[in-house]
């Protein structure tokens, strides 16, 4: 694959402009960063895996009618993807709560949420990521009411769509973070990645809280296996029958 130019570097991903202005193309790193990236690693094989995941996740929520930016994977760890101008939220949906929403309400770590919370951060790591309210949203413009509308509904199918999906491997998805980004018809696509770097997920049943981690989790809080765990995700996502 002929990568051109290199038009952005994230955390975790490498852009690079195709032949086809519509067209860009992903490039899955091993590298790995928490707090933002006050700590930095690498997992070993992570890009190829959570290319692979985040492949086959996109594949079975736009199988659900929910547009995607995903195209197809021309290698493991490279992703072809529909160019958007990524939106500068990051929109976060709960199931369980964990990670800031314990720390920032009391609220007792793997307490079962009474319906899917949804909340918006923006996106910005020189302010940390900072919890946005929707009245902060419109008055900053990140977004208009009706696309406030739109990524909360389609927050709620994704999680839908993803926790019984992830039933089907016998793993609790807890939360996880979405980015979308709008396409030169001005539609809102999911965009970024759905991976082991941007969910909880828990090994269902497992009631020790460091063994049920099959996340970034593992990295954040140096519980090994880091490798593994995120293995263990792709070969029960690729388990599950098309
Ligand atoms: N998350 C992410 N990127 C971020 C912040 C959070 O992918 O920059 C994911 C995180 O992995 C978890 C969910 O969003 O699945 C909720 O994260 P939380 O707000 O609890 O923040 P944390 O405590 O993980 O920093």
């Amino acid at each position: 694959m002929n990568r051109h130019r290199q038009i952005y570097e994230g955390k975790a991903k490498i852009l690079y402009a195709t032949d086809d202005p519509d067209v860009l193309l992903a490039y899955f790193k091993d590298d790995a960063t928490a707090f933002n990236a006050q700590k930095r690693g690498t997992i070993v094989g992570k890009g190829e895996i959570n290319c692979q995941i985040a492949a086959h996740l996109f594949r079975e929520i736009e199988a659900q009618g929910i547009a995607t930016h995903y195209i197809d994977c021309p290698a493991a760890d490279e992703m072809r993807v529909k160019a958007v101008q990524i939106m500068p939220i990051e929109v976060v949906v709960r199931n369980i709560a964990a990670g800031s929403l314990c720390q920032q309400t009391g609220i007792a770590l793997g307490t079962i949420l009474p319906q899917p919370l949804v909340e918006f951060f923006y996106k910005n790591d020189a302010l940390g990521d900072p919890l946005l309210t929707r009245d902060r949203l419109l008055l900053m413009e990140l977004a208009t009411s009706a696309q406030l509308d739109i990524l909360h509904a389609k927050a709620i199918q994704i999680n839908h769509i993803l926790q019984n999906f992830f039933k089907q491997c016998a793993i609790t998805l807890v939360d996880f973070k979405i980015e979308f980004g709008v396409d030169k018809h001005q539609q809102i696509l999911l965009a970024d990645e759905i991976s082991p770097d941007s969910c909880r997920l828990w090994l269902t049943g497992e009631p020790d809280p460091d063994l049920r981690v099959l996340d970034k989790d593992r990295f954040r809080r140096d519980l090994g296996n880091v490798e593994d765990a995120y293995r263990a995700v792709l070969a029960r996502v690729l388990g599950v029958r098309e």
